[in-house]
């Protein structure tokens, strides 16, 4: 059995979305100060790094974080890799991946992963994300999850954030910020826990892929 850890390490690094703070870990308490114990605080965004989407990101009636059934956030995937010439994730792209017609939870590798290699890690606007035909073409197959390996899974062009409501809509939770370099065209089960946050919008996640 082989596990991906297909998470970014939630710091400063990381980018986040314009206005939306950086993760900040701060030791409160420190040994070298004479404490008993290391004791930290953490400070971050509820759509920093790895996390996911829940409905209540997009309208005031929809479920907190950890009103997602667990069976949705664990189960098999489906990764599927596009060609670094995909520059937008389109129904066409997706079309033509190769997608298993059973694939209930599906990652997307695109040419984003390169940005990960970068020292710098600072937002960029130019991610490959879905548009509105690929959320149709997912919302059309009654799939449960989808993630991509940028910060949104909807590209920074698109208003009204319409990806997303169509997704929602379908009742498929955005999984955004993965780090799928390393990780082959597959199957895999996925296990992909938000922190317990009642209430929240959305929480960082720690996303493994399992090879059995
Ligand atoms: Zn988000």
């Amino acid at each position: 059995m082989k596990i991906y850890d297909i998470s970014l390490p939630l710091t400063e690094r990381l980018p986040v979305w314009p206005g939306e703070p950086k993760p900040q870990l701060s030791r409160i308490s420190s040994i070298e100060d004479g404490a008993d114990a290391n004791v930290s605080e953490l400070r971050v965004g509820t759509h920093a790094g790895t996390h996911l989407d829940a409905p209540l990101h997009l309208r005031m009636d929809g479920q907190p974080v950890d009103a997602i059934p667990l069976d949705t956030l664990i189960g098999d995937a489906w990764v599927c890799r596009l060609p670094g010439s995909v520059t937008t994730v389109t129904a066409e792209a997706l079309e033509a991946a190769g997608i298993p017609g059973d694939t209930t939870r599906l990652l997307i590798a695109t040419a984003n992963e390169q940005l990960w290699n970068q020292p710098d890690w600072s937002y960029s606007e130019d991610y490959v994300a879905l548009n509105d035909d690929a959320a149709r073409w997912i919302a059309a197959r009654g799939m449960v999850l989808v993630g991509i390996d940028y910060i949104s899974i909807e590209t920074s062009s698109s208003s009204g954030m319409r990806v997303h409501h169509m997704l929602d809509e379908a009742g498929v939770v955005p999984v955004e910020g993965l780090d799928l370099r390393g990780v082959a065209e597959g199957r895999y089960r996925l296990v992909c826990l938000p922190l317990k946050l009642p209430g929240a919008d959305g929480a960082p996640v720690r996303a493994v892929l399992i090879e059995e």
